[in-house]
């Protein structure tokens, strides 16, 4: 009498009776239990969704009557605001109690947008990709003397009649051309093999910094500790796979995965020296990423690989060796996503602080979002994820920005208006004789 159909009910689910319905949607986000974790840590977070919100919205069309004025509307936005403008870091995966990856969904959908003609082309640019790469250096020195004035008209002309996801916008931050020759080394005395990832064999170094490329730098300071790396005659045409996995490219991902693992097997014959790779993505494309995309037999050849960062290599098995001769007074760091998946931020710091007497790591340093080429197709992203990092960076001089992933410091670059190297670079520096 006193709580009519709520002592007693019939209703075998009358605990759930008026409470939110949670429809299935995809496998993947299913668990989520809309805690919000994830949310601080997405750098799309102030410009479009959070990777709750995505999942959120997902709900919501399942929700709504099919065909339904506010389904709509909701497919229609989330493209942008869910699909382009997720970064694909997946640092949300490391936030979510569940370890719900939003991003690895997000490429999913971008997988599943692409005609087969698109797929075709991008399986096609892996098969190629040694011409790809020299035509990409080639293009990047032109670029770089035609000026920016003109490349930003152009581009900007292109990504109106195309599609502002397809065709990158050009930006003044972007370097010149990596030297067309890699440093020459000597395998017999090697005692790790040096995989220069292929953004360090397309893009030098910014602008006005003098000095050796990071693949110069990376041999003559392993050289100086003692230990000696070789660089494979063959590195052309091979690549992370991270460009057409992190576009959902799914077949050119298979294609350029096997490759770069039936590759690396040979040049470390078998495993037995280690892969060092001289940007964070790049090894975590070769050490993690790929392994979904192998065939049984390479699975089984990446399993006697060992990858590591340039930053593991400099701090373990470098700083021991060597002796600090000119150290700057101050440096910040810039801790990317992919050293966060690695957990190796403390071997940035520890190089940094070798080569300067202060150190500084922004409180709210985070994914810059320029995830290779993202930030280029969607400069806002990297402007908005990137804004209080840059702000706290440039309250104050530095005499050194350091990070260890090319295409990241063009992102800090143009957040900050500053100078981001490797920060094997300023090891070489900091040590030469
Ligand atoms: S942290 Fe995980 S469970 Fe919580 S809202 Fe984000 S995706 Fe959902
Ligand atoms: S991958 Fe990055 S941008 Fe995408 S939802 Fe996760 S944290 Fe946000």
């Amino acid at each position: 009498v006193l709580a009519p159909r709520i002592v007693l009910d019939r209703d075998p689910q009358a605990h759930l009776r008026g409470l939110k319905t949670i429809p299935a949607v995809e496998r993947t986000a299913d668990p989520c239990i809309e805690c919000g974790f994830c949310e601080p840590t997405c750098p799309s977070n102030d410009l479009t969704t959070t990777p709750r919100q995505r999942i959120v919205l997902r709900r919501e069309m399942l929700r709504q009557a099919d065909g339904s004025p506010v389904e709509q509307r909701l497919l229609e936005a989330y493209g942008y605001d869910a699909v382009d403008t997720c970064a694909g870091d997946s640092t949300c995966k490391l936030a979510c109690p569940v370890g719900i990856d939003t991003g690895a969904l997000m490429k999913d959908f971008r997988h599943a947008r692409h005609s087969p003609r698109e797929e075709r082309i991008a399986a096609l640019t892996a098969r190629h990709f040694r011409a790809v790469e020299g035509a990409a250096r080639l293009a990047v020195g032109a670029a770089d003397r035609m000026g920016d004035g003109l490349l930003e008209r152009v581009t900007g002309f292109a990504r109106k009649a195309v599609r502002p996801d397809l065709v990158p916008e050009w930006l003044p931050e972007i370097p010149g051309a990596a030297p067309r020759r890699l440093p020459r080394t000597h395998r017999p005395a090697a005692v790790a093999v040096y995989y220069p990832a292929c953004v360090n064999r397309i893009f030098g170094n910014p602008d006005g910094t003098p000095g050796p490329s990071l693949p110069e730098a990376v041999v003559a300071v392993s050289a100086r500790a003692g230990r000696p790396v070789w660089i494979p005659e063959d590195v052309a045409g091979t690549c992370c796979a991270t460009i057409w996995h992190s576009k959902g490219y799914e077949a050119g991902n298979e294609v350029m995965a096997n490759r770069i693992v039936e590759a690396a097997w040979g040049w470390t014959a078998g495993g037995r020296l280690p892969l060092v790779v001289d940007a964070s993505s790049c090894t975590l494309g070769i050490a993690h990423e790929v392994v979904p995309h192998l065939t049984e037999d390479n699975r089984a050849l990446h399993a006697e690989l060992t990858v590591l960062d340039s930053l593991v290599w400099a701090a373990d098995e470098l700083l021991p060796r060597l002796e600090a001769r000119r150290r700057v007074d101050s440096a910040v760091v810039h801790p990317t996503c992919s050293m966060r998946h690695l957990g190796d931020t403390g071997q940035l710091t520890a190089v940094a602080e070798f080569c300067a007497e202060e150190v500084v790591v922004p409180v709210d340093a985070g994914c810059c979002a320029f995830a290779g080429d993202r930030g280029m197709l969607h400069p806002e992203l990297t402007a908005s994820a990137t804004a209080r990092e840059a702000a706290e960076v440039t309250a104050r001089p530095f005499d050194a920005h350091l990070s260890a992933n090319r295409m990241c410091e063009i992102g800090m670059d143009r957040a900050t208006g500053r100078r981001y190297v490797s920060a094997l670079l300023a090891l070489e520096r900091a040590t030469r004789p």
